[in-house]
């Protein structure tokens, strides 16, 4: 698998390019700003793209979904439980201080459990509500190696702020000790902003999974 992470927007948000080089066919997690760039990579590696997901419908992780779904003609999904945040934008555009995003065409097909095909590969939808409530992370298992997509939930050394819109903290934790501590220690994570880092790192030393 090719995997491409580029910060986009005035929000720094991790947007990544999954790809199957092979087949040509690809996914793109949270198009959040910065369309022309994200453009511009997908032209250089030739792929379709097969499906457009988010992790959350917070501003910053579906600014430039509307364009990316005019160019590629994609499917652009979200959990149902994040529809009423979708339709608040710009509610939230205000509040942040950045531009509204035109609307996109949103589904509602990102279900716990289910799982999106782009060439030989599988990206398994894991429902993770607390940052929001519908919050998701993205699994891909990659030659024996599990690469989590965790969106604004888990964080080098931090969690997801939960004071926003819909969001539970006593949810975010449920969720990230009962779906993501789970994984091998060796799992790569890549966040919603900032660095990337592992299940085991997270595990080890972030203060707020510490058992009390
Ligand atoms: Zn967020
Ligand atoms: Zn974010």
């Amino acid at each position: 698998m090719h995997v491409e992470t580029l910060a986009v927007g005035p929000l720094g948000c991790n947007c990544s390019i999954l790809a199957d080089l092979e087949a040509k066919r690809a996914i793109v997690i949270d198009p959040g700003g910065d369309f022309d760039e994200i453009h511009r990579r997908l032209q250089a590696l030739g792929v379709t793209v097969d499906a457009i997901v988010h992790t959350h419908t917070h501003v910053d992780h579906v600014g430039c979904t509307a364009e990316l779904q005019r160019s590629t003609g994609a499917a652009a999904s979200i959990h149902e439980a994040d529809r009423p945040l979708y339709e608040i934008l710009p509610v939230q555009a205000e509040l942040l201080g950045i531009d509204r995003p035109v609307p996109a065409d949103v589904d509602g097909a990102l279900v716990d459990g289910r799982a999106l095909r782009f060439g030989s590969l599988e990206l398994a939808v894991v429902h993770t509500p607390g940052h929001t409530p519908g919050s998701c992370c993205f699994l891909v298992r990659d030659g024996g190696k599990a690469r989590l997509f965790a969106g604004d939930t888990l964080f080098r050394g931090s969690i997801g702020r939960t004071d926003l819109w819909g969001g539970d903290h006593d949810a975010i934790l449920r969720s990230i000790r009962g779906k993501l501590l789970t994984l091998p220690d060796d799992a790569l994570v890549v966040t919603g902003h900032g660095p990337s880092t592992t299940i085991g790192n997270e595990r080890a030393r972030n203060p707020f999974l510490r058992e009390r």
